[in-house]
């Protein structure tokens, strides 16, 4: 469904703030679009993706949630 592709970033350095600014920019419409899900967990470690973050990646495995 959604392809991951915000992965594929220039490989400039870029710092984690400013890979979360994106993800957070990108994934605006997707978290509208998903309102009223519950908390999502990682399916590979099973991490909490906290529910205020529009994070598309685990924290700790980098597995996609989506
Ligand atoms: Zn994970």
């Amino acid at each position: 469904m959604n392809q991951p592709n915000e992965e594929q970033q220039p490989s400039r350095a870029l710092t984690l703030q400013e890979i979360l600014a994106n993800a957070l920019k990108s994934t605006h419409t997707h978290q509208e679009a998903k309102a009223g899900l519950e908390t999502k967990t990682c399916a590979r470690c099973g991490a909490a993706r906290p529910a205020d973050t529009a994070l598309r990646y685990c924290d700790y495995c980098s597995n996609p949630f989506y």
